[in-house]
């Protein structure tokens, strides 16, 4: 992508990082916050866009803007994410590479709606007959249903999308869209049992309960109350402003124009009410007469308005809160649950029931987009992930979600080096080669098949015996001690190291972004991620058809199968698929920015955007796309713009651009190899050059 610099004048800052006058995380930070201060929310590194939340409406996203943008000449314009994705879409239209759009940043930072403004923006630009419009629309209706289940009210983010997204936009050779594929990434489904004060759970939750009608929620065994649920902290005041109601008949329609019949849709809320209604399933503890501790529910009429809703007999859902079964090779061992493991089974069916009717969901919505394979389709891919996470106690989670963001950042590297050196060869000049720091020894410390953090804790977790994840940690340490890239105290007294910011029962990794400790308590139960046998089965016992076919492992045929891959495994598996499918496109990059903790507008917090800028690793990107020559322009372009600091030049030239531009350069004399002619473009090694030029062109005007 080539972006006319106009943004040389007139504007606030520089609209190119890339033509910053010195270069480190601060002037970043200084270029960034001038322009946000003026509404400049988007800034480019070369065909990078960086982003920065408004929090506010602006009126850049009218279909006047999207006019302006559509076959733009970008001479005139802001930078904009609709260059970005106009540049995208043409060049998966006319140039025909499939594309990608990777969209990273923290937790409200905006990737979520930069992800809708690259698909309304595509949606605009491209055809309007009245199937491809079909299509547009089931594509662009999945974002509220996925929404409704997939998001939740977080300290940080009203709206925050609690899964990995990515979505493949499939378009035929016209460049009308056909479909589309979505995958999802680890939703947080503790979420769904546990939130802390001030959030929230799951949006779909409280949409049905204000939305749903009083026959509706009756016959769900609901009570249009918020309060009246354990699940959802007993809290109504989250609920105001957020508009559940009316987001809940907007779902409704989603998915009738998805395709959802009427019984599919009654069926995944029917479920839906059942997970909140296990919220409500209390249990207590009594001592057995031989002393041993059992349990018992307290409230069987909530058992028995689940089992009406799913078909179950009430006492099968008795007793798997009540015990359970361990096989032996050899027997059977029925134990009885106290009140604390009863409690768990209850949580940990909720939590699967509703992990696993996300997945469908996904599947559905896909059933419905999918295209069946044809020749010449053309892929846009869109990424809406999790950007890389510090937190003041950062467990299995941040640990799986920076692996991922380690990833990603490998694949930045050498997809932009990749496209670099495509560019130079295209342009036929020589391509000398530049290091950057490559993150593949930290990808290595956490995925490679041996030896790694990930091959070490699917050790733990398959290894017969006791394992805790304290042998898990000292296992780390013993392997992996000698890592540059990895910390962790072998004991309490080890003298190695004397770093009292390392914490005992954590390990750290030196990640691209920093320094992260990562606490091991819970690790392995994380990876697990068992279900008890008894749970599933109880579940496939069910009359209640979608119920029944998420729990496909409850199936006693099923039963001699092989334990479920390892969560980090089923990652790493997705993970290595994703990069797959990321490295064959063309990339095009949002890194999205957060300029405040509370959500205003206009407050710029610098020290918040500077972690971010580092995180993202915003500096190495702005290094790369220098690298080689900072700043490339088509020969007419760099004519038309500088003509006028030569006499042979100026008015007007006869000749070729190329051979224009070769005059006015060489009367200049700059340094051989500052400049390098290429077949189509001038290639300018250095800022300083192009800013040269600047001054003698304004000294003319
Ligand atoms: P993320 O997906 O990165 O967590 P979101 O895309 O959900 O963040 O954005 C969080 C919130 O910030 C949105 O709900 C919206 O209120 C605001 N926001 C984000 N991008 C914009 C924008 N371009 N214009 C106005 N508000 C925005
Ligand atoms: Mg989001």
């Amino acid at each position: 992508m080539d972006f006319n610099k106009s943004f040389l004048d007139g504007m606030v800052g520089v609209g190119d990082m890339i033509l910053l006058d010195s270069l480190s995380e601060d002037s970043l930070l200084q270029n960034v916050k001038e322009r946000f201060k003026n509404d400049e929310i988007y800034t480019y590194i070369g065909n990078v866009v960086i982003s920065v939340n408004p929090y506010k409406q602006l009126d850049i996203f009218t279909p006047e803007k999207i006019e302006e943008y559509r076959n733009c000449n970008l001479y005139q314009l802001k930078p904009h994410i609709y260059a970005v994705a106009d540049d995208a879409y043409q060049s998966l239209r006319d140039r025909d590479r499939d594309q990608c759009i990777l969209i990273t940043g923290e937790s409200g930072a905006g990737k979520t709606e930069a992800s809708k403004l690259v698909m309304s923006y595509v949606a605009a630009v491209c055809g309007k007959g009245a199937e491809v419009n079909q299509v547009k629309e089931q594509l662009l209706q999945s974002n509220p249903v996925l929404e409704a289940f997939g998001n939740a009210k977080t300290s940080r983010n009203d709206n925050s999308s609690r899964f990995g997204k990515y979505m493949d936009i499939e378009f035929d050779f016209k460049g009308d869209p056909v479909g589309g594929v979505i995958s999802n990434y680890l939703l947080e489904k503790s979420r769904v049992v546990n939130h802390v004060k001030g959030e929230r759970n799951f949006h779909v939750f409280y949409q049905l309960l204000a939305g749903g009608d009083v026959e509706f929620l009756k016959k769900l065994k609901l009570k249009p109350d918020c309060t009246a649920y354990s699940y959802l902290n007993k809290d109504s005041s989250s609920l105001n402003g957020m508009g559940d109601a009316e987001n809940f008949r907007t779902v409704k329609n989603a998915m009738k124009i998805i395709g959802f019949s009427d019984a599919e849709a009654t069926s995944l809320y029917e479920l839906v009410a059942v997970i909140l209604n296990l919220g409500n399933v209390e249990i207590k503890g009594q001592f057995q007469a031989s002393g041993m501790s059992s349990c018992y529910i307290t409230n069987m009429q909530v058992i028995r308005d689940i089992c009406s809703l799913i078909g179950l007999d009430p006492s099968v859902m008795e007793n798997v809160f009540s015990a359970r079964t361990v096989e032996t090779k050899q027997e059977k061992v029925v134990t009885a649950l106290n009140a604390s493991q009863g409690m768990y089974a209850r949580d940990a069916l909720a939590k699967n029931m509703y992990d696993r009717l996300f997945s469908w969901l996904v599947q559905r919505i896909n059933e419905s987009i999918k295209v069946s394979e044809f020749q010449g389709k053309k892929v846009m891919g869109v990424l809406d992930i999790y950007g890389f996470e510090i937190l003041e106690k950062n467990s299995f989670e941040q640990f799986i979600i920076n692996y991922c963001n380690e990833k990603l950042q490998q694949i930045f590297i050498q997809m932009t080096l990749r496209e670099e050196q495509e560019e130079y060869a295209r342009e036929g000049i020589a391509w000398t080669r530049v290091d950057f720091f490559d993150n593949e020894i930290i990808c290595n410390l956490i995925e490679a098949s041996t030896k790694s953090i990930l091959a070490i804790l699917d050790e733990e977790c398959l290894r017969p015996g006791t394992v805790t994840d304290a042998t898990f940690l000292e296992k780390l340490g013993q392997q992996l001690k000698d890592h540059k890239h990895f910390k962790s105290k072998a004991s309490q007294n080890d003298k190695r190291i004397t770093d009292v910011t390392l914490p005992d029962n954590a390990f750290r990794i030196e990640h691209y972004a920093g320094q992260v400790n990562y606490n091991t308590e819970g690790f392995l139960d994380k990876n697990n991620d068992l279900l008890y046998r008894d749970l599933s089965q109880a579940m496939w016992k069910s009359k209640h058809e979608l119920l029944r076919s998420l729990f496909p492992d409850g199936d006693p045929k099923n039963a001699s199968l092989k334990r479920p891959p390892t969560v980090s495994c089923q990652f790493k598996t997705s993970v290595s698929t994703l990069m797959k499918n990321l490295y064959a496109k063309n990339p095009n990059y949002i890194r999205c920015l957060k300029p405040n903790g509370t959500k205003k507008a206009a407050l710029f917090e610098d020290q918040l955007v500077k972690t971010q800028i580092r995180y993202l690793g915003l500096l190495e990107n702005v290094r790369v796309r220098r690298a080689g020559f900072a700043y490339r322009q088509d020969y007419a372009s760099f004519l038309d713009r500088y003509k006028l600091v030569s006499k042979q030049t100026w008015p007007q030239w006869k000749g070729d651009a190329r051979a224009g531009v070769e005059v006015f350069l060489s009367e200049i004399k700059y340094p051989a190899n500052e400049i390098a002619y290429g077949r189509t473009k001038i290639f300018i090694r250095t800022p300083s050059t192009l800013f040269d030029l600047e001054e003698r062109r304004k000294k003319k005007l």
